[in-house]
């Protein structure tokens, strides 16, 4: 670093120390020539300074400058390791297992503070038609429709694809718990698939992929329970675009097969000595 003092002698002595030889190999600007006029600029005092005695212009530290750069490379450091951190996979918040203990379903299902049941008549299945979801989140978006009661279904059953879900964990709503209409499958003149229907939303888009394994597991279970408790005929299960006029729960959703498992699982229980659910 040059002293202050020092640096403004060399500063008023360069100019007239290099002044003559500097302009003595000046080009001569070309006559007429108007085309360019960066070609035209004569170098100034300066310029010749800065080529010929770097070591007598060297500037003196701009501090200012220099914390700016720096303020504004720690400031990108740290953006970029809030984004790096931000996109770094994490183990998921400790999601409920999926519901495939007999015992667990039946908590699941009708839990303690369940208000009376009703006499279920109907099973009406859906497919959120989004990749991923919570009971949070379809909640909202129902109240926002105007629905006062909240998400529309009774049920859903996850695909873990959400932050603190599982594949195949079924989740009762509060239209479940507190034994309300659904606002599911709204149909002319047939209020009963909301007012008798249970209605269960499978997260997921089944236009676009099929529902994972865990969660046919889990639908399978839980609609045998709600069947057997409520006594609802295999002709009362129904996806939601067989009552009306809608894509729900999603062409790739396999109801044939579906109500052929459950058939079979039905009587299979129905002979087993040992039925699960005899109420
Ligand atoms: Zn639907």
């Amino acid at each position: 670093m040059i002293p202050e003092k020092m640096r403004t002698t060399f500063d008023a002595a360069a100019p007239r120390f290099y002044n003559a030889r500097q302009l003595a190999r000046r080009p001569t600007a070309p006559t007429g020539n108007k085309g360019c006029t960066m070609a035209q600029v004569p170098p100034t005092p300066q310029d010749a300074d800065k080529a010929k005695a770097p070591h007598a212009q060297r500037p003196a530290p701009d501090w200012g400058r220099m914390v700016r750069v720096w303020a504004a490379l720690v400031a990108a450091m740290t953006v970029a390791a809030m984004i790096f951190w931000a996109a770094m996979p994490r183990p998921r918040a400790a999601a409920p297992p999926a519901t495939t203990d007999p015992g667990a379903l039946r908590e699941t299902v009708w839990p303690k503070e369940m208000a009376p049941s009703r006499a279920w008549r109907y099973i009406v299945i859906h497919h959120s038609a989004t990749p991923v979801g919570t009971l949070e989140a379809i909640d909202q978006t129902h109240r926002d429709r105007g629905f006062v009661n909240g998400v529309a279904y009774h049920f859903l059953i996850n695909n873990g694809r959400s932050p603190g879900t599982a594949d195949g964990q079924i989740v009762p709503t509060r239209r479940w718990v507190d034994q309300l209409d659904g606002a599911h499958t709204k149909v002319r003149d047939h209020p009963e698939f909301n007012t008798e229907g249970v209605g269960i939303c499978l997260i997921g888009n089944f236009d676009q992929h099929e529902p994972t394994p865990a969660q046919m597991a889990a639908l399978e279970m839980l609609v045998l329970a709600l069947r057997e408790r409520y006594r609802i005929p295999l002709e009362h299960i129904a996806g939601h675009g067989e009552l009306k006029n809608t894509r729900c729960p999603g062409r790739l959703f396999p109801m044939e097969t579906f109500l052929m498992d459950l058939r079979d699982e039905h009587l299979k229980r129905l002979r087993s000595p040992v039925s699960s659910e005899t109420e």
